[in-house]
């Protein structure tokens, strides 16, 4: 699992809060978990909320509460292990407290506005920088070029549903059934023209007598926005219009509402600013009005010349220009077949565009890249059937590859066959055989009382990867009737003549051992070096019996205090896999991962014990250490363990 912690410095509900709500809604919640953070309390977290998502609110109220917002994502993304911060917008408070924290960080920049040098700070120490429109990108490098690699474009999503129901705006409001409705939707902000539209109805009336206006939307909460309103309405009844307005304030059912509409204009500004131009970054009412198939006139600003063709999709007019932002709406009133075809276009082209699920593939294959996480639909995780994978390790050729969602980890692409056989010759149990003969026949006895703990009696026990086959001479002194499979030629030539104990040579999967089923199956230290340990299970579920007992013994991806130590003592990571190791693991496994595929192999964990098969007395001072911090923490972190099993009825 990636952790993502969302940011979103508002909690008011504007464009940038519904594409963000729509990412929490449908990212892939089998590999990303997520948090979020926002600035103020308000109608977006409850709506996060709804989601089942947490929200915390680290509110800003004064100059030094920028400091303790740094202080408190700093410290949250320690506490729940953050892997990735996505910021809603550029917040430097946030990307600073992710650069301390050492975590990647994202930007979504949603709209032009006059940059300074936090923006800058913020672009410049991100990982990447998603943009709403190529206007946007333009927007910030004109004035820093030099950043232009860190953007992407990603074209907003905007939600699709089908079946979209009008409100009945005529009842609700009063208005004659003839009225021709014309809105505004968005918040009550200066830049979005408002005062234009309210310039442009007195011409409009005059061209479509039964126009009636709708400004649909809450005020902008900051200084400038908050005298708005008033001087709009000011305006409106300055022009003698009181009768033709209608604010319907904030809607929740804005889909609803707009598909209610005859016409949706948008009059955005050019706003010049101190330090520059305040633009439409990408119009996201353009799109919602084509998904309702209601035609938009729209000025001709920053993203919405990218959304909408002109006389195509939508009408554009120049900025700031009532005279033609009327002509535009009188034009799609009065031309029948023009608006029928802008209303076709226009829709096709939002779905083509602007769906969600392309939306999402291209926004979570941005977090992988940035994450260093693998998609391959090809080859699914063979215990969770996931399709995203972290890279554990990269070394001559090969990766070790982890299931974000699982923790089973493989070695990929898997090492030729030669190099297995060549592995496995003589040499590898030469040490075995003569050195260590003493202390592993210590190990095989203190195991043979495990396996025997299950059972009363002695029957018939199968060991898959005998190896030389000293577990198996001593299981069949102890009264099993014993039988073995290895993949080493060697080993099997030594078993049979040597030891005159039946054995198979080859892989489990391909050897057929006769239809008399075992009651004890062990495996000990074979699972990680098999292909594919899901299959090697699963045959074992087929020759095991009913009330048999399997015991699997690998080593342990989390042996934490191993990795520690190792680091300590020779000056670098212990690493999982390279072909010129004597053990060539392929596979690596946690307690979670294993029970994962014995699950599904048709097996019911019973323990997951520790093992502590060993023969040095490092070993023995080690698991000592493990045994202590296994004790206090709970977790299992010694190099090794053993899982035992019994076969699940088949239902
Ligand atoms: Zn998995």
């Amino acid at each position: 699992m990636k952790n993502i912690l969302y940011v979103s410095p508002y909690a008011h509900i504007g464009g940038g809060e519904l594409s963000l709500l729509a990412i929490l809604k449908n990212l892939n919640r089998e590999v990303f978990k997520v948090e979020v953070v926002c600035y103020e309390e308000g109608q977006f977290v409850e709506r996060i909320k709804e989601t089942g998502i947490t929200c915390k609110v680290i509110k800003r109220n004064s100059f030094f509460s920028n400091f303790s917002i740094v202080g408190s994502i700093y410290w949250l993304i320690r506490k729940k292990k953050i892997n990735l911060v996505c910021v809603n917008s550029l917040d430097i408070r946030a990307g600073f407290a992710a650069y301390l924290a050492g975590v990647p960080f994202l930007g979504h920049l949603r709209i032009i506005f006059p940059f300074a040098w936090p923006d800058f700070l913020f672009v410049r120490l991100s990982a990447r920088i998603m943009a709403v429109s190529h206007a946007v990108v333009d927007g910030f490098c004109a004035h820093y070029p030099q950043l232009r690699s860190k953007f992407v474009v990603l074209l907003n999503a905007v939600e699709m549903p089908l079946g979209i129901i009008p409100v009945p705006l005529r009842d609700e409001f009063g208005l004659s059934n003839n009225a021709w409705l014309i809105g505004m939707v968005g918040r009550i902000d200066p830049y979005k023209g408002h005062a234009v539209f309210v310039d442009a109805a007195r011409l409009i009336k005059k061209g479509i007598p039964e126009a009636v206006f709708f400004i649909v939307g809450e005020e902008a909460h900051d200084q400038e926005g908050s005298h708005y309103v008033s001087v709009l309405k000011e305006r409106i009844t300055t022009c003698g219009l009181s009768e033709s307005f209608v604010f319907s304030g904030f809607r929740q059912d804005i889909m609803n509402v707009i598909s209610a509409l005859d016409t949706v204009v948008i009059p955005s500004l050019e706003l010049k600013k101190k330090g520059g131009v305040l633009k439409e970054g990408f119009g996201r009412v353009a799109v919602e009005a084509a998904v309702c198939g209601v035609p938009v006139v729209a000025s001709k600003v920053g993203g919405l010349k990218e959304i909408i063709q002109d006389a195509v999709t939508g009408i554009l007019v120049s900025a700031d220009n009532p005279q033609e932002l009327a002509e535009g709406v009188v034009t799609v009133f009065k031309d029948k077949e023009k608006r029928l075809s802008i209303i076709h276009e226009a829709r096709k082209n939002a779905r083509l565009l602007y769906g969600l699920s392309g939306h999402m593939r291209a926004l979570e294959g941005i977090y992988c890249s940035v994450l260093g996480i693998k998609q391959d639909n090809d080859n699914p995780c063979m215990a969770c059937g996931n399709t995203y994978f972290g890279r554990l390790e990269q070394d001559s050729g090969y990766e070790v590859l982890q299931c974000v969602r699982c923790g089973l980890s493989y070695v990929d692409p898997l090492p030729p066959e030669e190099l297995l056989k060549e592995r496995y010759s003589r040499d590898y149990y030469k040490p075995w055989l003569v050195r260590q003969r003493k202390a592993r026949v210590r190990m095989w006895k203190r195991r043979i009382k495990i396996v025997n703990r299950f059972f009363n009696n002695a029957g018939r026990l199968l060991d898959v990867g005998c190896g030389e086959g000293l577990f198996l001479e001593l299981s069949k002194a102890d009264g099993w009737d014993v039988t073995g499979t290895e993949f080493s030629s060697f080993a099997v030539h030594y078993i049979k003549e040597k030891l005159g104990i039946e054995a198979y040579e080859g892989d489990v999967t391909d050897i057929d051992v006769g239809s008399e089923k075992f009651d004890a199956v062990t495996l000990w230290h074979v699972l990680e070096h098999t292909k594919n340990p899901l299959e090697v299970l699963k045959k074992i579920r087929d020759i095991i019996s009913d009330n048999g007992v399997l015991i699997v013994a690998v080593p342990n991806l989390n042996n934490k205090i191993s990795q520690v130590i190792y680091r300590f003592l020779k000056g670098k990571r212990l690493h999982l896999f390279s072909p010129a190791d004597r053990e060539l693991h392929l596979v690596f496994f946690t307690p979670a991962s294993i029970r994962m595929v014995l699950d599904k192999a048709g097996f019911d964990v019973i323990e997951v014990v520790p093992d502590y098969g060993c023969i040095r007395w490092q070993e023995r001072l080690l698991n000592s250490v493990n045994r202590l911090f296994y004790l206090i923490s709970g977790q299992m972190v010694f190099d090794a363990f053993e899982v035992h099993a019994r076969p699940r009825e088949r239902g």
